[in-house]
């Protein structure tokens, strides 16, 4: 992948192979039969991770490892038409269209 993932699938790892894997988060060695999770770069398999539970939820909780929903959010911030602006646009519309007849 030539960028950076935007974001990351965390999963839960089921693997029963007796294999060592280098946690990408800390650089230290990881059990495949230890209690880990997988890090998976935009969803794609091809560049999953083998990752220390405790390193993924370090890293998510300083932000690092954001969700596509987190990342997701943070491409969209809210429009300011759908505040108070639209609000008040319509309330006008409605008052000068309901206004006249009586
Ligand atoms: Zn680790």
């Amino acid at each position: 992948m030539a960028q950076a993932p935007r974001w990351w699938e965390v999963r839960r790892a089921q693997n029963l192979k007796p294999a060592t894997y280098r946690c990408p988060l800390c650089g230290r060695h990881l059990p495949a039969l230890s209690e880990h999770m997988l890090i998976v770069p935009e969803g794609d398999a091809r560049g999953r991770r083998h990752a220390h539970a405790d390193c993924v939820l370090a890293a998510r909780r300083a932000g690092r490892l954001p969700t596509r929903e987190e990342w997701r959010r943070a491409q969209t911030p809210p429009e300011p038409g759908e505040g108070g602006w639209a609000r008040v646009r319509a309330r006008l519309r409605g008052r000068r269209r309901g206004g006249d007849p009586r």
